[in-house]
């Protein structure tokens, strides 16, 4: 800009003589263009020193005049912005030199007399003499704080949970790759907390679900001031929420954390002068490697587990977890595919015997995986996998025939138990199955029996029925596996032929120990006798077990006692013919 009049093309609207008429009086034009501009304007020097402001620019900043003029720009920077030669493009190779602060081009923070910020679109227009060198600088300065408030509470919003005020899902993915990214710098892994409310439902059908978000609000408060400055607690929506822990040293560092957890969600809840006790299922999982994905994948994973059977106040942690490598789940299942195939899967076979005499009754067949990296793998690290797609009748399949045939070259008087999954069962063709695999090995009918869990028995559909009452027409029998983990375990018995039940290895754990554990395992004991059933306790690994159970009238075990799971030819009891 020159304050000189720019050639006006003849004949134009504002022809020579508007132009020439108006510079004569130059103090007006000054007073038209930069003092009652409605936009904040300043001449500066080029090196940075306020000369005149407008009153525009006094109200944005809220300065007088005497107090700008004279002073270096940097009066109105904002002391937490970034050093102002950062904030500026490269400077360009034969332009004049400016003051940094007149470089900067575009958005940037001040900060006005009384502390607050300000946010202004900066331009600016070099004011050269006649010969061409820089004279100095007019600065103009619009208020743009208003939108970017406006977009900064957009961001916050699209990321905070109304309700809670927590972070919620999509800050979440941010946080835990920035998280990952760091630790895979500083080496100490992310845990990660999967936390879900046991019974919630009842409480927002009870109480209305006014009072449901009012308890919502008090948990997630409980859960922000419990956990440790580097720790995020995020709401992912309804009654789950998940506790982003930066820097654990291990699974045990990570337990300590849902422990407290659980501490602090045990002291009873007030809404609307009720007392509501609260408990909460967790899923643990530790990881540097993972993806966010892959990580959330298996904290949830676990907490499904958590809550298996109408599990409560249990924690679960993910089995990579606990045996230290990070294992992709999509990788998993392409490898479990190929496992099949490759002849990597292994069956284990362990004793059941009769308690009175230790006498070998028969086998149950335990599926194993040797890895070919990660060594010989139990179910629990890979069972999981196959339940999500089709592996599970592919994998039951292989099972029920390889156990049929091993059984065959048995003595005739052994039994092998084969455990079945659910949603093996429900497919179709699960009954010709059987009868392939039992046709194949010459195998006896009688001499199979197929574990399954309370829940598939409770939720069997029709068709399920049907194709499990096909296979006992054909005399194989059925067990009902972890018998009292579940809360229908009565009701389950009723819908299925069951022909034994497994009592968990959890009740004979503490048996010994723990009175209310002994009269339930003697009710169960009744009621398997009272049945016409018959009962195998498992999981025994003590002499003081095993004679509890025996003169509490239970003739079946199977547990470390006797043996532990293993390959045929190696098998701890008698080896079979
Ligand atoms: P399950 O059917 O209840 O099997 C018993 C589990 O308890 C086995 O774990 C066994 O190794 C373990 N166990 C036995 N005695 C003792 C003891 O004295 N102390 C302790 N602490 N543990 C004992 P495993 O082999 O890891 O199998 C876990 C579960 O995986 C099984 O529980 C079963 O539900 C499932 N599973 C195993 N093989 C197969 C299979 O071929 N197909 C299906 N669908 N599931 C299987
Ligand atoms: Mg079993
Ligand atoms: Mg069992």
């Amino acid at each position: 800009m020159s304050l000189s009049a720019p050639p006006t093309p003849p004949g134009s609207p504002s022809g020579p003589r508007a132009v020439d008429a108006l510079l004569a009086d130059r103090g007006q034009l000054f007073r038209a263009l930069f003092l009652s501009a409605p936009i904040g304007k300043a001449v500066v020097g080029l090196d940075g020193h306020l000369q005149v402001v407008n009153p525009a620019l006094c109200a944005l900043t809220g300065r007088t005049a005497e107090e700008l003029i004279g002073r270096h720009l940097d009066l109105l920077a904002h002391p937490d912005d970034i050093p102002v030669e950062d904030l500026a493009p490269p400077h360009t190779a034969g332009e004049p030199a400016l003051d940094p602060h007149l470089e900067v081009l575009g958005e940037r923070r001040l900060q006005r007399a009384d502390g607050s910020t300000l946010w202004v679109q900066q331009a600016r227009e070099l004011v050269r003499r006649t010969n061409g060198e820089p004279q100095f600088v007019v600065l103009s300065l619009v208020d743009v704080t208003d939108r970017r408030r406006a977009e900064e509470d957009l961001v916050r919003r699209a990321l905070t949970d109304p309700l809670t005020g927590l972070p919620n899902r999509r800050s979440l993915t941010d946080r835990l790759q920035h998280a990952l990214n760091l630790s895979r710098r500083r080496g100490g892994p992310v845990g990660l907390v999967y936390l879900d409310l046991d019974r919630f439902k009842s409480v927002n059908d009870s109480l209305g679900h006014e009072a449901g978000d009012q308890l919502l609000c008090q948990v997630a408060d409980r859960l922000r001031w419990s956990t440790r400055v580097e720790d995020t607690a995020v709401r992912l929506g309804a009654d789950e929420f998940l506790i982003l822990a930066e820097d654990v040293d291990d699974v045990e560092a990570l337990r300590t954390l849902a422990d407290r957890l659980m501490r602090v969600l045990d002291d009873p809840f007030h809404v609307n002068d009720r007392e509501i006790v609260l408990s909460a299922s967790m899923g643990l999982t530790l990881g540097s490697d993972a993806a966010p994905d892959s990580l959330l994948r298996q904290a949830h994973g676990a907490l499904t587990r958590a809550k298996e059977n109408g599990g409560r106040g249990r924690v679960v942690v993910h089995d990579e977890a606990l045996s230290g490598g990070d294992v992709d789940q999509l990788q998993l299942e392409t490898d479990l595919r190929h496992a099949v195939d490759a002849g990597e899967l292994r069956l284990f076979y362990q004793p059941i015997v009769a308690l009175s005499d230790e006498r070998l009754l028969g086998y149950e067949a335990l599926i194993r995986w040797q890895h070919p990296t990660r060594g010989l793998l139990p179910p629990g690290a890979f069972l999981d996998a196959a339940e999500n797609n089709r592996l599970t009748s592919k994998l039951g399949a292989w099972v029920l025939k390889q156990a049929c045939g091993d059984a065959a070259g048995w003595e005739p008087t052994l039994r092998v138990h084969v455990n079945i999954s659910s949603r093996h069962l429900a497919e179709p063709g699960f009954s010709e199955l059987v009868a392939a695999s039992l046709e194949e090995s010459g195998l006896e009918p009688g001499r199979l029996e197929l574990e399954i869990t309370e829940s598939t028995a409770l939720f069997a559909a029709e068709a399920t029925l049907r194709s499990v009452s096909e296979v006992t027409a054909s005399g194989v029998t059925l067990a009902l596996d972890d018998f009292g983990t579940g809360y229908s375990a009565i009701t389950a018995l009723h819908r299925l032929p069951i022909h034994t039940v497994k009592i968990d290895r959890s009740f004979v754990a503490d048996v010994v120990t723990e009175p209310s554990t002994a009269a339930l395992v003697q009710g169960l004991l009744q009621l398997g006798q009272g049945m016409g059933l018959e009962v195998i306790a498992e999981g025994i690994e003590d002499a003081d077990q095993a004679t509890w159970l025996r003169e509490h009238g239970c003739l079946m075990a199977q547990g470390y006692a006797f043996g532990r799971p293993a390959p045929l030819p190696a098998s701890p009891a008698p080896t079979p013919a």
